[in-house]
């Protein structure tokens, strides 16, 4: 089952990113172990009463004409419909009621999706009466609330995971690898998935996913299972040029949440985009393995036996966050090197399960502080009492230092490169939390 998205949908200047960021202070997730890197973050995974869910500030999802407010509105209004959960729509109780809130709640009653309305900037139960006037979009009972003051925020989250949609199991199987290929539109996920799926002589069925539309396919090769998650419909949908598809950040983050292995694909003809670096920064902050795809290779112009190798240097240079992926150039079209993505994939999922002994662990340790001795703070030294690993899926280590103000980044950051050097760890994240021991 993949969490619940939750868009939020309103005009500027409502308060959206406002609540968004109120909603994040409080946010369990293993994002806030990970080194940030979407700095104008959009989507942030949160969770209230034991419900985990994503949220999406659709005011940040870049359009091409947003120049004009009701079109971009319409838009995001347009987006989260597709492909939220649950729509939060956010108005103004100051400014009062707009044509442009009645334009939204107008299109908004038209989905079967639920939606729950909020007031802003009630800041005091004096402005209640704020609210009424909002009850005439038709959509329900507007709740009040102070995005700036935390009020009511309780009630608003109560309201949004009561309209969560009933959890269905997961047509997964547990020693499954699930799959998610991402990238932008036409850099070839429909054409790759065709390509791995076309090599494939067991397909195991091809049954209607959990997520709407979606269907996932299953299939065994060399005894080992696998599940490719359909991103947008992908081999549905083809080829129709739908304005909004373009936006799919909702799309590849479900994607991502149910996968075990992202596939990033990258547009070998076209170098690596800034978009490029916002999709496969989701991946990277998921906790999922990752492997990056460079596609189109036949298409690469002016090719030489040093391409790969400078391409393969741009990206470590553009995806800095992403030095341990590894890098696979292929063609969907002529299926070169298709045949080693499944390969790589059951390797890293391999790679993201492994647990290594704490006495292993402790040795590493011993070894890294003698050759390298934390640097002094202020005058006092680092001192690291032991390591342990907690979790697999990512690998989760846990460092009990006598003080976690002493650990500076750049010596986690070594800590890091000497778990890799000794045991790969090869295309998944590593996160390495420092506590005191005490
Ligand atoms: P967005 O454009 O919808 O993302 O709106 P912002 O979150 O940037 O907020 C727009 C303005 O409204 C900022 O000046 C905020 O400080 C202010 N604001 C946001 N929430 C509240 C609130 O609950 N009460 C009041 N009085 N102002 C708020
Ligand atoms: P998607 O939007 O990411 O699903 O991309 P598609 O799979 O629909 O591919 C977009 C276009 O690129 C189609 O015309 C494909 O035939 C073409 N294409 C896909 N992979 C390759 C490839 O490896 N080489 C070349 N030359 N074209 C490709």
């Amino acid at each position: 089952m993949s969490k619940p998205i939750v868009a939020i949908v309103g005009r500027p200047n409502v308060g959206k990113s406002t609540l968004f960021n109120q909603i994040g202070k409080q946010r369990v997730s293993i994002v806030d172990d990970m080194p940030g890197v979407t700095r104008d973050r959009i989507y942030l995974d949160a969770e209230w009463l034991g419900h985990a869910f994503t949220m999406i500030d659709t005011g940040g999802i870049e359009l091409d004409e947003s120049d004009h407010i009701l079109k971009s509105m319409r838009q995001q209004a347009q987006i989260a419909m597709e492909e939220a959960d649950v729509i939060l729509f956010v108005v103004d109780g100051r400014a009062g009621l707009t044509t442009a809130d009645e334009e939204v709640g107008h299109l908004l009653r038209s989905t079967k999706k639920p939606v729950v309305l909020a007031v802003n900037k009630v800041d005091s139960p004096e402005r209640e009466m704020d609210m009424y006037e909002f009850y005439s979009l038709g959509l329900g009972d507007p709740i009040g609330i102070s995005a700036s003051n935390a009020r009511n925020l309780g009630d608003l989250l109560d309201a949004v995971v009561a309209a969560f949609p009933e959890e269905t199991g997961d047509d997964k199987e547990p020693d499954e690898i699930s799959i998610a290929v991402i990238g932008r539109p036409n850099v070839g996920k429909s054409s790759i998935v065709n390509a791995i799926l076309g090599e494939q002589r067991v397909i195991v069925s091809d049954v209607p996913g959990t997520t709407r539309d979606a269907i996932d396919t299953h299939f065994i090769e060399d005894g080992t299972k696998f599940m490719l998650i359909d991103t947008a419909g992908m081999r549905r949908r083809g080829k129709i040029d739908e304005p909004v598809e373009r936006y799919s950040v909702m799309r590849s983050l479900r994607a991502i949440d149910r996968a075990d292995v992202v596939l990033m694909m990258i547009n070998a003809a076209e170098g690596i985009t800034e978009q490029d670096k916002k999709i496969a920064g989701y991946a990277h902050e998921s906790g999922r393995g990752v492997v990056i795809v460079v596609n189109k290779w036949d298409i690469f112009p002016e090719k030489d036996d040093k391409s790969t190798l400078r391409f393969t240097d741009e990206l470590r240079d553009k995806l800095g966050f992403l030095q341990y992926a590894p890098v696979l150039y292929t063609s969907a079209l002529t299926g070169q090197r298709v045949h080693r993505v499944t390969e790589l994939v059951k390797y890293v999922a391999e790679q993201q399960s492994m647990r290594i002994k704490t006495s292993v662990l402790n040795e590493l340790i011993r070894d890294a502080v003698s050759v390298n001795p934390p640097p002094m703070h202020r005058g006092r030294q680092l001192k690291i009492l032991f390591m342990t690993q907690a979790d697999v899926k990512p690998p989760r280590f846990i460092l009990f230092v006598n003080d976690p103000e002493l650990m500076h980044f750049s010596y986690l950051r070594f800590i890091e490169n000497r778990l890799r050097e000794q045991f790969g760890f090869e295309g998944t994240p590593l996160v390495l939390i420092v506590r005191k021991r005490g």
